[in-house]
């Protein structure tokens, strides 16, 4: 069998516009496994909303057993109004954080490109994002989110004292560090990492721990340290400046979420969820779209699938070793922008309208 086939994919579209733009993700396999003889197997299961109606939790243990041994897993959104009054563990989004704490998924990925088609849909100067290729890589499963001790606490005079611990130990920043060192290699080869060791002890740990990795592994990589609250100015003022940015768990949330916005619409923001190498040498992964159910569009079929369509590339990328594959379908999502094919979130004066099925099969015709 050829090194490339039988790769095992789990879809998981969950609520609101998942199923939608998870469909089109489909379409796109399918196009692969019939023209490129790929054979990439693929089954769909339910997360979220869409299994707690039926299984009454958000995620089984037998999804939850698939996601492990599959190549890679493609995730829609959980969530909705529908579910919002369910106390907080048994909420749809729990699935999720099950997925990545289980599956280990300590590295996230977050592009932000500006495609050069929707320079104007930032609220940036075009001159400014035009061009704009930066990947933010953030530490997921340490820091002050999971530190202990943490919670609320009653004290004197009957006030509550509220307690989180950010903590980072050697290897958890060695580890991500040499994710971003290793993705800066294949791109412009400067990575930026950010931390506040001007106030937290935490971050000159940080500071100096990516040094070492630099210093020892990848000497010639061009390392910039930077305080977060700086980097969070910069990307507003000169965010071409960037390649690779490192940033722990607290101010790689903060900093990818600014990221994305400068590029123009959450319906084009592809993200990865990278884990550490099993026994077998397979990285556990989970790709999704950044935005979430979107449930005032959902079942419309207004939806802008290309950031899901996105995740794709990056599965491709990173879980299953088809780099020209992925080239492919980046190239073919620009074309269709070229053509002036829009979505209605990304929509403007002498564009052309299309549905989340049209933009699907535009971006198929691509691949042709
Ligand atoms: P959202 O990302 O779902 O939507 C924010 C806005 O962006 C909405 O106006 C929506 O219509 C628009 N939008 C989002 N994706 C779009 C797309 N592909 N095409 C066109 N427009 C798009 O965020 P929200 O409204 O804060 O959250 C809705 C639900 O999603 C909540 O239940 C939340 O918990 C959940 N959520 C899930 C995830 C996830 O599964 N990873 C992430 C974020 C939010």
């Amino acid at each position: 069998m050829n090194k490339k086939n039988g790769r095992k994919i789990l879809l998981l579209p969950g609520d609101g516009i998942g199923p939608e733009v998870v469909r089109e993700v489909k379409k796109i396999l399918d196009w692969f496994n019939d023209k490129k003889s790929l054979d990439f197997t693929f089954e769909e299961e339910l997360i979220g909303g869409a299994s707690i109606d039926i299984n009454k939790i958000p995620i089984t243990d037998e999804v939850f057993y698939k996601s492990l041994e599959s190549d890679a897993v493609i995730l829609g959104a959980c969530g909705g109004p529908k579910w919002d009054k369910l106390e907080f563990s048994k909420k749809p989004e729990r699935a999720l954080l099950k997925l990545r704490k289980e599956l280990k998924l300590f590295a996230n990925l977050r592009p932000a490109i500006c495609f050069k088609q929707l320079v104007d849909s930032s609220t940036l100067k075009p001159e400014i994002v035009s061009g704009l290729d930066i990947m933010i890589v953030r530490e997921l499963t340490g820091g002050i989110y999971f530190g202990e001790p943490r919670g609320i606490e009653p004290i004197e005079n009957n006030q509550r004292k509220g307690i989180n611990t950010h903590s980072y130990t050697t290897n958890e920043i060695h580890r991500i560090a040499r994710v971003a060192f290793d993705l800066a290699k294949k791109r412009k080869n400067k990575v930026t990492s950010c931390e506040k060791s001007n106030v937290m002890e935490a971050g000159v740990l940080w500071r100096e721990e990516v040094q070492v990795i630099k210093d020892k592994e990848y000497k010639s990589i061009e390392l910039d340290h930077m305080l977060a609250d700086n980097c969070a100015m910069q990307l507003l003022r000169n965010p071409k400046q960037f390649d690779v940015i490192l940033a722990d768990n607290l101010f790689g949330d903060m900093l990818s979420d600014e990221a994305g916005m400068l590029t123009g619409s959450l319906g084009l923001l592809p993200s990865a969820s990278l884990g550490a190498k099993d026994k077998n040498g397979r990285i556990r992964s989970l790709y999704e779209p950044v935005h979430g159910s979107a449930p005032d569009i959902a079942g419309k079929n207004i939806a802008n699938p290309i950031a899901t369509i996105l995740s794709l590339s990056m599965a491709l990328r990173y879980s299953l070793d088809l780099e020209k594959e992925a080239d492919k379908l980046d190239e073919a999502v620009q074309k269709v922008l070229d053509d002036g094919l829009r979505t209605k979130d990304i929509i403007s004066k002498g564009k052309k309208e299309v549905t989340t099925t049209d933009m699907g099969d535009a971006i198929i015709s691509k691949l042709k």
